[in-house]
């Protein structure tokens, strides 16, 4: 089992800025914070006052925290059943929510706000199976919804149980208030996100079974966030493409014999001068249209010399000694081409023995469009080393980028400003994997968008101690109110 994060990588990518902020208003408050918050005010002490829809949403999160669901050991379908029923307490028809348990232990949830048909469906996706947590390790248990110091603790709390809660509590809110928008809004609340296994039962196992109750004009996902410095709002992501990471073995074999008589066509030594060779090789660089518009807002950010850098990047003529000095920091480098780094290594059979074997795994991170076989072809060259076999492991999913709508772009830009004034929205390519990769290639232009704010390298997916600062619960939720009911009209 693989695990992702998407999260992680994503702020860790952002992490590299480095400049001042510029026109930012202090506080996370914004237009909906009455009390404005002091300069340098942390997330996690701004306390608004409680929203109508807040008690409600806690309860859904708690609820969803508080059942188990590891992808491997826990129940995703208890926690699809606890939603359906919510939903349809709320007065959704029974037609409208379904679970779908393709097998025992695992649900997915889909579920329909109607609107009037004037224009096609909006898909609201996000995952509730949760990867593992050893609960000794944690100051919290990890399957209770403890507020402690600030924060919401527990797994799952950011990734991605905030935005199934905040889904769900909307979803209710929306239908409670008889709002009828022009499309309708499908939620989809999917198990086995956390495992790339070809036989994941979430949206993979939708898109094979239950296509057109899913279709839509464009999805939102996990993937994006609100990245905070000192609780003041730095950027607003958008992710728009992921890329693929893909798994080569390389494999030596020779005759072998006694160590006494070494020959020259030793396995560990080709291997090794290969891979000495990968070391210091660089793919070329790569832009994509979100690549282009992440590095012209990051240079609007950034401070001398890295802002003239980007900029001499983004000419039609990319400047070599500034691509140099943007490729020194492991993440921008990242976003500027496909990377394959050496990660496993193994070989011979005895000490005193001539290896029969060597062997190494290489991952590869494709940017959008690039395909396995031209990687497996570079590699080759690269290696330059013929007794070295280069075989793809396992099916890697590619998938193009979601395009930059500008419907979409707009309203987030709007509503955004009225909740992190200043900070732009930043469209981004994750260097990790989503789900949004097997919607893309299904025909449905799918967006990491959360509106969870997070301090700038705070990101605890995956880790000890999963936590969402209180505020930004609250905030989050009301946000992607506030956003759906834009995209899903009457504006
Ligand atoms: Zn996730």
């Amino acid at each position: 089992m693989r695990l992702r994060c998407l999260l992680v990588t994503l702020i860790g990518t952002l992490s590299l800025a480095t400049g001042a902020v510029h026109a930012q208003s202090a506080g996370g408050g914004g237009a909906l914070a009455p009390r404005a918050p002091g300069a340098g005010a942390s997330p996690a002490l701004d306390t608004e006052a409680p929203r109508a829809n807040d008690a409600l949403a806690l309860a859904i999160y708690r609820e969803l925290v508080e059942i188990n669901t590891i992808t491997a050991t826990g129940d995703t379908a208890q926690a699809a059943e606890a939603m359906a029923r919510r939903l349809r307490d709320a007065g959704f028809a029974a037609s409208d929510v379904q679970v779908f348990k393709p097998a025992p232990r695992k649900g997915n949830l889909v579920a329909r706000l109607r609107g009037s048909g004037a224009r096609r469906p909006l898909l609201l996706l996000a995952h509730i199976d949760v990867v593992e947590a050893r609960g000794e390790q944690w100051q919290t248990d990890p399957f209770r919804l403890t507020e402690k110091d600030g924060y919401f603790h527990g797994r799952g709390t950011s990734d991605d149980k905030f935005m199934a809660a905040a889904f769900v509590a909307n979803l209710i809110r929306y239908r409670q208030e008889g709002y009828q928008p022009q499309r309708d809004i499908v939620l989809v609340l999917e198990t086995d996100e956390e495992i790339l296994d070809a036989d994941a039962m979430g949206i993979q196992w939708l898109i094979a079974h239950q296509r057109d109750l899913i279709d839509a004009e464009f999805a939102l996902n996990e993937g994006g966030s609100v990245v905070l410095k000192d609780g003041r709002p730095r950027w607003n992501t958008l992710q728009t493409s992921e890329k693929v990471s893909v798994f080569f073995k390389l494999e030596v074999h020779d005759a072998g014999g006694h160590s006494a008589v070494p020959t020259r066509s030793n396995a560990i030594y080709r291997l090794a001068a290969g891979l000495e060779r990968l070391a210091t090789f660089e793919f070329p660089l790569q832009l994509t249209d979100t690549t282009r518009a992440w590095l012209d807002q990051m240079a609007r950010i950034e401070t001398e010399p890295t802002r003239s850098d980007m900029r001499a990047v983004l000419q039609p003529s990319p400047d070599a000694q500034a691509l140099r000095r943007l490729s020194a920091s492991p993440s921008l480098n990242a976003q500027l081409r496909t990377t394959c780094v050496a990660t496993l290594i193994e070989g011979g059979q005895a000490t005193n023995a001539l290896p029969q074997r060597a062997a190494a795994t290489v991952n590869c991170r494709l940017m959008p469009g690039t395909t396995v076989e031209s990687v497996r072809e570079t590699l080759a060259v690269v290696l330059a080393e013929p007794a070295i076999v280069i075989s793809p492991i396992g099916v890697s999913t590619v998938s193009d980028p979601s395009p930059l709508r500008a419907d979409l772009m707009a309203a987030i830009e709007s509503v955004s400003a009225e909740f992190w004034p200043g900070a732009p929205i930043l469209p981004t390519m994750s260097a990790g994997a989503t789900d949004g990769t097997f919607l893309r290639n299904a025909g449905i232009p799918t967006y990491g968008h959360s509106g969870m704010a997070m301090e700038q390298g705070e990101s605890r997916a995956h880790g000890l101690d999963e936590r969402v600062p209180v505020g930004s619960f609250y905030k989050g939720v009301e946000y992607l109110y506030r956003l759906v009911r834009r995209l899903a009209g009457p504006t």
